[in-house]
């Protein structure tokens, strides 16, 4: 057991190596906006075949529950998608990182051979409550 916990530790640390290999990182997705503007006469308006404006390139991301956008200057359009891929590979580390440790502490705290999982808190909502049958304990 003392040896699978090594060898979890080492994928951690393998990881670690990797995030701290990572450059510049930003959350969020880059999408492309056609704008029609309010000018009579503008092609963006034309009865057949109409041109709108843009492409303009808009960020968006959440953090911390809100959600920003925000539009992206041409120029830095390269720059920021590959921010956003160095994010990606972030958050992919981090999940492996929380996976590898939740396995870790199956073998360090609880009964590994013990597949069996509690059962979950009762739910809190009046519906959950109501809807639940009751059902006969094993
Ligand atoms: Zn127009």
């Amino acid at each position: 057991m003392i040896n699978a916990i090594q060898q979890i530790e080492e994928k951690i640390q393998e990881i670690k190596n990797q995030m701290l290999a990572l450059g510049p990182m930003h959350p969020g997705s880059i999408s492309k906006q056609y704008h029609v503007c309010g000018q009579p006469g503008c092609r963006c308006k034309a009865a057949t075949k109409p041109q709108r404006h843009g492409p303009y390139c808009k960020l968006r991301y959440v953090h911390q529950g809100k959600q920003v956008c925000r539009f992206v200057r041409p120029q830095w359009l390269e720059e920021l998608a590959s921010q956003l891929e160095v994010y990606k590979t972030f958050k992919s580390l981090t999940n492996q990182w929380i996976a590898l440790s939740i396995q870790r502490a199956r073998l360090a705290f609880f009964d590994a051979s013990d597949k069996k999982l509690l059962p979950h808190a009762p739910a809190t909502t009046k519906n959950a409550t109501r809807n639940r049958k009751s059902k006969p304990q094993s």
